[in-house]
């Protein structure tokens, strides 16, 4: 099996690895670079031809799955089924170009066969949901993509199984190394559950409204935001993007716009695309607990908002923020490249403190770590980090490999 990292060897994001053997190609991962357009075809790597099987996405974060509408209709993409929903739920409200995503699905330690690669997915722990490590087999060669992964978010058990039951005779484990460059050595990162110990401290001490930052398609982060609001009598106020992203999940232990402790409101930029769109079924569907712009007010000492910027205006006019909180729940890098500057300025104006709640999708050094010393490969090839010359002092049988060079597993 050839090997070629089109991007990823000495970066976060845009990745993108192409395999081919017995004159069929596969790719894994058709991702944007972190600051890439994703209309900007000089980012798109050229992997077209007949001898293609399949693109197979690891998971739905945009720096793995971005370029993807650049690639012919008919190209097969395998996905997770979730995921597949997920994005697709997504695409017409961040009006991002809705890629083909008919193919094969992954389903948790399920191989399946693609040419004369078997692909055998392993659901994984990650901020994004239905997310997956995959062993790729062609010939007598086992390659290992760990994909995005971590140990301390809700789904920690499957890494403890992994670890615990490794897939064996590894050839080649491509590992990502996201923690690397953020934190030293024996640095952890909060878990999922202390997060929620946190969020239910800032809805004690908080007398109005808590608006929360987070990405409605951080489920893991969602359902402990519903937790703490569960246990602090606070109700939920999610808006259609994050209740249509929540229905997409397809898990009934997800929280939902229909269940108790939930309410919907939608934004008035919102009102407009539904009109436009006419989603009225959407709405319709998401409408059993609806409140509308007159509740804000009075639900705000007992209210918690899962925020968006867009909803600035509507706070404003609502006149809801009275002794109101702030919890951002994102990567601190938006905040430090100006991403949400007017957002700041509006907090500054409402004299309303930012706190920082957040936890990595990204396992820890350590626990990357546990994850090489249990997969135990011939060779360890860094993938997804912006400090790959970490990994010769942290892991055994570290391989450097270049962007754009083949070579063999
Ligand atoms: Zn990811």
């Amino acid at each position: 099996m050839q090997v070629k990292i089109h991007r990823g060897a000495t970066q976060i994001g845009g990745t993108c690895i192409e395999l081919a053997y017995d004159g069929s190609r596969i790719a894994l991962d058709f991702g944007l670079p972190l600051d890439g357009d994703a209309a900007n075809e000089q980012l798109v790597p050229r992997i077209v031809g007949d001898d293609l099987r399949a693109v197979v996405i690891s998971h739905p974060h945009l720096d793995h799955y971005g370029l993807l509408h650049h690639l012919p209709v008919d190209t097969p993409v395998a996905m997770g089924l979730a995921a597949r929903r997920i994005v697709t739920a997504a695409a017409p409200f961040t009006r991002q170009a809705l890629p083909n995503l008919k193919g094969l699905v992954l389903e948790h330690r399920k191989p399946i066969e693609i040419g004369p690669f078997r692909v055998t997915p392993y659901l994984v722990d990650h901020s994004a949901f239905d997310a997956y490590s995959l062993l790729i087999e062609a010939g007598d060669k086992r390659l290992f993509y760990s994909g995005d992964f971590r140990a301390h978010g809700r789904k920690s058990k499957l890494f403890e199984q992994m670890v615990a039951n490794p897939p064996k005779n590894i050839d080649v484990l491509l590992m990502e190394g996201s923690s690397l460059s953020r934190l030293e050595e024996n640095d952890v990162f909060p878990t999922e559950d202390q997060l929620e110990i946190a969020l239910l401290e800032k809805f004690k001490v908080t007398p109005g409204l808590v608006m929360m930052h987070t990405s409605a398609q951080n489920i893991d982060r969602v359902v402990s935001l519903y937790r703490a609001c569960k246990r602090s009598g606070r109700t939920l106020i999610i808006d259609l993007y994050a209740a249509a992203i929540l229905e997409a999940t397809g898990n009934e232990n997800i929280p939902q716009s229909s269940w108790p402790g939930i309410a919907l409101y939608v934004p008035e930029s919102q009102r407009k695309l539904i009109r436009r769109n006419e989603w009225f079924d959407l709405l319709q569907r998401h409408s059993s607990h609806r409140v509308f712009p007159e509740h804000l007010r009075a639900l705000g000492p007992k209210g918690v908002l899962l925020f968006r910027p867009l909803m600035m205006r509507d706070l404003d006019q609502a006149d809801a923020l009275e002794g109101a909180g702030f919890v951002y729940s994102q990567w601190q890098g938006y905040l430090e490249r100006g991403s949400y500057t007017e957002m700041e300025v509006w907090l500054e104006k409402h004299e309303i403190p930012l706190t920082y709640i957040h936890t990595s999708g990204h396992a820890s050094p350590g626990d990357l770590k546990r994850f090489a010393e249990a997969l135990s490969p011939k060779a360890l090839v860094p993938i997804h980090s912006f400090a790959p010359e970490k990994y010769a002092g942290l892991f055994s049988n570290v391989v450097y490999r270049n962007d754009g060079e083949w070579w063999n597993a």
